[in-house]
């Protein structure tokens, strides 16, 4: 698997400007057991680099595009990083193997409940999971030096923005559900002022409105 990301890194580096996977994330998609957080129908295909289904209609997204958006926020040992769609856990497991703390929000319980189990099972003690809107980000936990949202946004969801700290980067799915997105790049000055770049085309299930 962890070749056939390197080879679609090379495919789009000229769109995300990454040649290849740095070697921290490297290292993580190597070591996460991408089996263990996915439901046993799907077993046979956890190491494949392919989007899979886990329940209430939702999907764990393609390696590849986890490896990606991790890259992108570029990292450190000492981050909080939030994530908007823990859905399986998978995502939120790769960033906990690099940053000290990973704050992840799901919308559905019964997926919160399951990945909350399914990483205590695999000794993941850096990770917070809640349910609520993602819209509206966790500001008790605010600043955060990354951000990435799992499921596509109509557009940039302002409370995120305002809980990026400075210096930090957001990757965030911005489009119509449904249909083709583009893989934004957000970031945050040391000024604060706030720039996007367009990376890659991309096809995320949508993130839904909270009530
Ligand atoms: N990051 C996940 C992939 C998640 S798919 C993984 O690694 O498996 C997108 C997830 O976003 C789904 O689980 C969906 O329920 C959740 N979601 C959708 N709308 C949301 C919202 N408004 N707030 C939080 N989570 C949301």
């Amino acid at each position: 698997m962890v070749l056939e990301i390197e080879a679609m890194y090379a495919e789009t580096r000229a769109e995300t400007g990454l040649a290849a996977m740095s070697p921290r994330v490297r290292a993580a998609m190597a070591k996460v057991e991408r089996h263990r957080l996915i439901p046993a129908a799907q077993l046979g295909l956890a190491y494949r680099n392919h989007p899979l289904p886990i329940g209430q209609g939702q999907t764990v997204s393609q390696p590849y595009i986890v490896a990606i958006s991790t890259d992108l926020i570029a990292p450190q040992p000492q981050h909080a990083v939030l994530e908007i769609g823990t859905g399986s856990g998978y995502q939120a497991a790769v960033l906990a193997e690099i940053v000290q703390r990973v704050y992840s929000m799901e919308i559905i319980e019964s997926l919160a409940l399951t990945a909350k189990k399914n990483l205590a099972e695999l000794q993941y003690r850096n990770i917070d999971i809640k349910v609520g809107d993602g819209y509206q980000g966790w500001p008790e936990k605010a600043p955060f030096d990354g951000i990435i949202v799992t499921a596509a946004a109509p557009r940039v969801p302002q409370a995120l923005v305002e809980q990026l700290r400075p210096g930090g980067r957001m990757v965030i799915p911005v489009g119509a559900a449904g249909g083709s997105q583009e893989l934004l790049l957000i970031t945050k000055g040391a000024d604060g002022r706030v720039q996007q770049k367009s990376v890659l085309a991309v096809r995320f299930v949508p993130l839904v409105p909270g009530k």
